[in-house]
């Protein structure tokens, strides 16, 4: 694991022309396998996970779920038996993700729309310690207590005085613990990758408030940039990343990463970064 990942400057006209810096912290590189956010909110549940003697990890997911795959990954560097429990039907043959699931020595077992919803009942929970006997629950999207505070870490690794953190936001969880891990002064900016996301900012408060005993009150979040929704393309958000790899020779994940780098020059270009700002956006996977 490459931790602290590397801080690079973005050299960029459109940057220079409203005078402000901007700095990607490289989360991807931290590990080809279990990148960015996912290894920073596993980090602390594998630790738990060792401690409490369990040789398990079960996790929740959709078929494409960039957790799912890391978490597999992660069972595989460390030590854990994994299993991926998919919302919805099976589809054959796997997609790629879920085959590296597999490949990483995943199991993988699925469960209808209606029981997913209430996975994290005790009926529901029960039944899956029936199958698979004792495990360590890792909740979906990797979001919880623990996650946060793997996220904290994020701050102190950047040695540079700066105004914002950008990143990009799912669950919340990691927006909820990189504000917590700022300094007086500084503000966590999180863009949605989620149309109709307006829950986010209470799941962030709820994370806060349970992690911390308060919610940090330095940060929020750009709903603006979803285009369209989860995992939703347009035209404009493959030139963008087009453009930017041009540019800066860095492949976007189109997902999460592009839709907030884009919100970022959205803010740069409207002038909603003062002048003399020092921008760091994290590359989350
Ligand atoms: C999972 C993921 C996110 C979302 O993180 P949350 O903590 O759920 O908000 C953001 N970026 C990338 C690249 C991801 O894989």
């Amino acid at each position: 694991m490459q931790v602290p990942s590397p801080l690079t400057e973005l050299h960029d006209e459109r940057l220079r022309d409203r005078d402000v810096r901007l700095y990607l912290k490289r989360d991807d590189l931290i590990s080809p396998d279990v990148p960015g956010n996912k290894w920073r909110k596993l980090k602390y549940n594998l630790v738990a996970a060792r401690e409490r003697g369990h040789h398990t990890l079960l996790t929740f997911g959709g078929a494409y779920s960039n957790h799912i795959r890391a978490t597999a990954a992660a069972g595989a560097l460390f030590g854990f038996d994994t299993i991926g429990v998919i919302r919805g039907e099976e589809h054959r043959p796997l997609n790629d993700s879920l085959a590296l699931a597999v490949n990483r020595g995943m199991r993988l077992t699925y469960m209808d729309r209606t029981t997913y919803r209430r996975k994290t009942s005790p009926e529901v929970l029960a039944c899956l310690a029936a199958e698979f006997g004792d495990f360590y629950l890792v909740p979906e999207g990797g979001t919880n207590m623990l996650a946060l505070k793997g996220c904290m870490e994020l701050p102190a690794e950047i040695d540079l005085d700066f105004d914002v953190l950008c990143c990009a936001c799912g669950t919340g969880g990691t927006l909820a613990g990189l504000a917590a891990g700022l300094r007086p002064g500084q503000h966590a900016l999180g863009f949605s990758a989620l149309k109709g996301g307006e829950f986010l900012a209470d799941d962030v408060r709820r994370l806060q408030t349970e992690a911390f005993g308060a919610e940090t009150g330095n940060w929020s979040i750009d709903f603006a940039s979803h285009f369209g929704g989860y995992a939703k393309r347009t035209p404009e958000l493959d030139q963008f990343a087009s453009d930017f790899r041009r540019r800066h020779d860095v492949d976007l994940d189109r997902v999460y990463v592009a839709k907030m780098l884009h919100g970022v020059f959205a803010r740069v270009r409207d002038g909603r970064f003062p002048a003399g700002s020092v921008v760091v956006a994290v590359v989350t996977g």
